[in-house]
Parts: structure tokens; C-alpha cells; sequence
């Protein structure tokens, strides 16, 4: 059997600055190093705003800080006349290790279609980031479908294409979850999370569906980690409004004292 490295992941969304963003994670850096964090058996990173990356890339850099990070979205092209957008040219330039991919936000606010996340998912592994792919149930499908079906649906989509040997990272975030305050239960996290490993299974083998991180995404906080990582299928957290706090998304990556 393959070991799968727990992993821990803030996504700050649009929220602390450049300057925030330094004093941020070297308050993180300290906590867990305070606190002995074993970096090697439980993985952290860190998801800035992209005006923050330079910054998060120089401080990790000059103080071989332990810590992981990434971007929250990039582009689906590598250059050229689209303003506003970010290539994974830049990112991996920026020595960023991950990438999210089709987080609900993006896909509900600025109309992210499966293809689209295909794209992008590409697009990351062509430069040799690591896609945090997002997948999850809106309240409405929930009631019309289920959980699995939708989640399975947008995780097929966004395999087409990928080979076998590609890491990835999938991320299973209920919307109705999602900065609500009402988490998934782990029941609930961790047979999605079977039935996502199920469709790596399908689309990339049996050796990458056994290697494949799955985190559970949606008001997660240090009081209920604990019960998602008890789950056999749930590898770690993608967390939102906890990641902004540093002794809580601390205590997150420390579930296990
Ligand atoms: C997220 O946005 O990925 C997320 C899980 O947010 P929150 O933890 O705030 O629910």
C-alpha cells in the first residue's frame, strides 16, 4: 500500500496583502515550528493571493522556511493577449508547488465550465504545477442527485487528457459547506471521497487512484479536522476562513495532538 502524506492547505482567498502575507506565514512558520510540527509527516501550504507570491516566494527562500505554496487559479493559456490573466509560466517561475483549480467560487462567480477546469488542470501540469483539482455539490444538486454525482461528474471532465504518472491533488468542497459554518460529516466527506477515487481509478489507473491525495473542503476548523483525517479516503483539508487565523489553521495542521 502507498503512504499518502496528509495534507493541510489554506486558501486565503482575495484576503491579506503583501505585506500581511509575509507577517502571516512567518507567524505560521514559527507556530508549527514552536509546536515541533513534524513538516515531512503532515504537509502545510499556503494559497496567497497572486500579488503576494513574490513575497511568500522570498521569505520561504531566505529562511528555508518548511511550508508549501501556491496560486488560486491560473490561466488556460501560456501567453499572450489575455489581460488580467496569470500564466503557470509565472507561478512555476515563482517556484509555486500547487495550484487550485475550479474552486466553486470561480466556477459560480466567473463561470468556470468543466472545460474550462480541463483546461487549466492541463495547463498546470504542462508547467509543472500541481493542480488542486476542486469539485463539489451545490445544496440543489445535493437534493436532485445525491453528493457523488456531481462531484464525479466535474472530476471525469477534468481528467480528460491527464496521464497516469501526473500528480494531482483533488479536493472534495460541498458548496453548501463552503464558509456556511455547516461542514460535511465525515460519513458524508469520505464517501464522496471513495467514489472520487474511484473515477482516478477509471481514468488514471489503480497506482495513481492509490498515490491521489483527496481533501475535504468546507468549514473545517480545528474542532472537527480530527473526525475527516480518522476517514480512509480523506487525506487532508482544504481550508477557507480558518486558514486566515494562525494559531487556529496552526491547530488544523496539528490535528493529530
Ligand atoms: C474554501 O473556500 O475552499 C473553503 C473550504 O472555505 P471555508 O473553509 O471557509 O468553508
Amino acid at each position: 500500500t502507498v503512504k499518502r502524506t496528509p495534507f493541510i492547505a489554506g486558501n486565503w482567498k482575495m484576503n491579506l496583502d503583501h505585506l500581511q502575507a509575509i507577517a502571516f506565514v512567518q507567524k505560521l512558520a514559527w507556530s508549527l515550528q514552536d509546536a515541533k510540527h513534524d513538516f515531512d509527516s503532515v504537509e502545510v501550504a499556503v494559497f496567497p493571493p497572486f500579488t503576494d507570491l513574490r513575497s511568500v516566494q522570498t521569505l520561504v527562500s531566505a529562511d528555508k522556511l518548511p511550508l508549501a505554496y501556491g496560486a488560486q487559479d491560473v490561466s488556460a493559456q501560456d501567453s499572450g493577449a489575455y489581460t488580467g490573466e496569470i500564466s503557470g509560466a509565472f507561478l512555476s517561475q515563482l517556484d509555486c508547488r500547487y495550484v487550485i483549480i475550479g474552486h466553486s467560487e470561480r466556477r459560480t462567480l466567473h463561470a468556470e465550465t468543466d472545460e474550462v477546469v480541463r483546461a487549466k488542470t492541463a495547463a498546470a501540469l504542462k508547467h509543472g504545477i500541481v493542480p488542486v483539482i476542486c469539485v463539489g455539490e451545490t445544496a440543489e444538486d445535493l437534493e436532485k442527485h445525491g453528493s457523488s454525482a456531481v462531484p464525479v461528474a466535474q472530476l471525469r471532465a477534468a481528467l480528460e487528457g491527464v496521464s497516469a504518472d501526473a500528480e494531482i491533488v483533488v479536493a472534495y468542497e460541498p458548496v453548501w459547506a463552503i464558509g456556511s459554518g455547516q461542514a460535511a460529516t465525515p460519513d458524508q466527506a469520505e464517501a464522496v471521497a471513495a467514489a472520487l477515487r474511484g473515477v482516478i481509478a477509471e481514468a488514471l489507473g489503480d497506482d495513481a487512484a492509490a498515490r491521489t491525495r483527496i481533501l475535504y473542503g468546507g468549514s473545517v476548523k480545528s474542532g472537527n479536522i480530527a473526525g475527516f483525517m480518522r476517514e480512509p479516503n480523506v487525506d487532508g483539508a482544504l481550508v477557507g476562513g480558518a486558514s486566515l487565523d494562525v494559531t487556529e489553521f496552526s491547530n488544523i495542521a496539528r490535528y493529530q495532538k
